[in-house]
């Protein structure tokens, strides 16, 4: 029988039975489970090997015919899943790694095989609940005060973005804001830029200013900056700090900041997409003392809460600026929530309709309690102080930054060679660490140095892989020939 032919009046082909359901789902658990048992030894970039014709042979019609779930699954886990970048391993700190919690995997399927509506609380009271204690959580995390509050969202770029959006309607409401100005480092994230961008700024609007020798905002710059803009007529309205830039996780002065946000009455935004899920340790809570006078913070609970790419967070002192910037009615739409008790997500956020991302934090926070993932991030603090120790040992290396949270940048020492020349070596040596496939390392220019940087997020990565780590890059340095091959390899232990 062809999936044309069905019963008329049975349930139809996209009706999968019990069987089929338990049995698609069971195909996919054994490919996931055989796939995470070895993640440990797979290649960290399986994309180096992807040619352009091979990218060119995965075109595909339109499929009209149906085809056997197990082909497909198979051509996907044997295919395609290999042939990319590995996040989910030990040995990934490039970029800001992902990790994904298998718990959140098992609350999609959950969230979507319910598929409840949380735009709106009137449809979804309870399951609206659930996800609001999710933000409370986050909130208390942080230290926000009483009647804080906030939504999820799909990662840091978009929690920024809404943030930018309700600090200028906060300031200007519909009038013209042609003469705003934002505030923001060298070191601040490309989509801190970008979110002013579309939130309608132009780059004359924005004030990147030079960070200091450990990559922080400079507060006494900032002071200046805001006199000069209105002295020409502008209108400061809004600064935006990091708790752990994605350069080297330096975390701007935000206790200063706050207090000179306070003074010029300028908005307060922390980008604390990295840094901010620190707060649980107590380490990270000092290092971002002064978050919790924010006006609003991003977080992304899929780096350092580990969860799959797909969630983010922003949280705000008043959730009604957030409402002023996104509310919105329509006659077909469900009565929105005049209780202050109660809230729909849409009237906060740009989203109407929204997967349940709720679930998939309260799940493992549930599960296993805030002090295990508490556990996990001061495990990371600990990982890049033995890195950050290490470098700071071997004469053929030198940190570029203080390791404040779990990035550690540095590069080869400066022994006179021109800039470029040793921006080619550290890159060379990077090249040749990453060779290996158990480590991938991934760089970036601090004020003009090419720096390797070591992040520490996947919840997988322990003191064994740093150990590689930190023999892979003393194998390198030998196969470079950037260190004599008799120095000894840097320990955990030394020191
Ligand atoms: C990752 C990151 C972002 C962007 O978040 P996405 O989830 O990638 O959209 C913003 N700020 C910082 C500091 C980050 O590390």
């Amino acid at each position: 029988m062809t999936e044309a032919d069905h019963n008329p009046g049975g349930p139809g082909p996209l009706e999968l039975s019990e069987s089929e359901m338990t049995s698609l789902v069971n195909a996919a658990m054994v490919r996931i489970t055989g796939l995470l048992a070895t993640v440990a030894d797979q290649p960290l970039d399986g994309s180096l090997e992807v040619s352009p014709e091979f990218i060119r042979g995965l075109r595909e019609p339109l499929p009209e015919s149906p085809e056997d779930p197990e082909a497909l699954l198979d051509h996907l886990f044997q295919e395609l899943v290999p042939r990319n970048l590995n996040p989910i391993s030990p040995g990934f700190m490039g970029y800001i790694p992902g990790g994904g919690l298998f718990h959140a995997a098992a609350a999609d399927l959950i969230s979507n095989s319910v598929n409840r509506y949380l735009g709106v609380t009137s449809v979804s009271p309870a399951l609206n609940q659930l996800e609001r204690n999710v933000i409370q959580w986050f909130c208390q995390i942080l230290g926000l005060p009483e009647g804080a509050g906030g939504f999820l969202t799909t990662g840091g770029s978009l929690a920024n973005l809404s943030a930018l959006v309700a600090a200028r309607v906060a300031r200007f409401g519909d009038d013209d804001f042609s003469s705003g100005v934002i505030y923001l480092s060298d070191q601040a994230h490309n989509c801190v830029e970008k979110s002013a961008r579309i939130a309608g700024f132009s780059t004359r609007a924005m004030r990147t200013l030079p960070s200091d020798g450990n990559f922080r905002l400079c507060p006494d710059k900032l002071r200046r900056a805001i006199q000069q803009d209105r002295e020409t007529g502008l209108t400061p309205f809004l600064v935006t700090a990091s708790a752990g830039t994605t350069n080297t996780g330096a975390v701007d002065p935000l206790e200063e900041l706050a207090d000179l946000a306070r003074s010029e009455n300028l908005w307060f935004h922390v980008d604390a997409a990295y840094g901010g899920f620190f707060c649980l340790t107590e380490r990270g809570k000092r290092a971002m003392a002064g978050i919790e006078r924010a006006d609003s913070v991003a977080l992304d609970p899929h780096k350092t809460l580990f969860l799959p790419y797909g969630t983010g967070a922003l949280l705000v002192r008043a959730p009604d600026t957030l409402r002023r910037a996104h509310s919105s009615t329509a006659d077909y739409l469900p009565a929105m929530q005049d209780d202050p008790d109660l809230l729909d997500f849409c009237e906060l956020s740009p989203e109407l309709t929204r997967p349940f991302r709720g679930l998939r934090v309260w799940l493992p926070m549930k599960m296993h309690g805030a002090g295990v993932f508490r556990h996990y991030l001061d495990e990371k603090l600990d990982l890049a102080r033995q890195v950050e120790q290490a470098v700071a040992e071997n004469p053929a290396l030198e940190l570029l930054a203080e390791a404040e949270l779990s990035v550690v940048a540095f590069a080869v020492t400066d022994r006179g060679q021109a800039l470029q020349q040793r921006n080619r070596e550290t890159e060379q040596l990077m090249g040749a660490i990453n060779q290996g496939q158990k480590v991938k390392l991934t760089g970036t220019l601090l004020h003009g140095v090419f720096a390797i940087r070591v992040a520490i997020v996947v919840f997988r990565t322990h003191r064994d892989r740093i150990e590689v780590l930190l023999r892979e890059i003393q194998r390198a340095l030998g196969d470079t020939g950037l260190a004599r091959p008799d120095q000894a390899a840097p320990t955990l232990d030394s020191g």
